[in-house]
């Protein structure tokens, strides 16, 4: 499954990036050139202009209303209708800003390039082949598990009992 995110959706392309999916974002591209690369590339349109939702479907374009207001409600509506797991495996996740599967690196390569205190601490380094950056589980990853986790139990609610 690949996406392709409107421009409004700028910060859950790169929460779906770190959850592994493909995702690709522009934030300048005119409506008809979004649904032109949907299609062409067989990408599921997501977009939160319920205008182009029913424009992109019409034309036979795979597309998916995102309707939340937080993030985690999001994906939730993410997960629940493309089965996506909310769970972070850095093994398999994309550069939240290119789009690029990252790739464990050994911290003896990254002397130098992250601060001196960030190295001291962490012993487990990603780093993104195309644009260099370098991503650890530093002191914001409790903010993402916590996002995780309310999205996790946005889809509990949305389950049958
Ligand atoms: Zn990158």
């Amino acid at each position: 499954m690949k996406f392709i995110a409107d421009g409004m959706l700028g910060k859950l392309a790169r929460w779906l990036r770190m959850l592994g999916q493909d995702v690709e974002y522009f934030n300048q591209l005119e409506d008809a050139e979004l649904m032109a690369k949907a299609k062409k590339e067989h990408r599921v349109l997501l977009t939160r202009d319920l205008e182009l939702y029913q424009r992109a479907t019409a034309k036979n374009i795979d597309a998916f209303y995102v309707e939340g207001k937080t993030e985690a409600e999001k994906l939730a509506e993410l997960a629940k209708r493309f089965g996506i797991p909310l769970q972070i495996d850095l093994k398999l996740s994309r550069c939240p800003k290119c789009n690029t599967q990252i790739e464990e690196t050994p911290k003896d390569e990254l002397a130098g390039k992250v601060k001196e205190k960030t190295f001291r601490y962490y012993n487990e380094f990603w780093e993104c082949p195309k644009c260099g950056s370098i991503y650890w589980q530093g002191a914001h990853w409790g903010r993402i598990r916590a996002t995780l986790k309310e999205a996790e139990e946005n889809l509990e609610k949305t389950k049958p009992t």
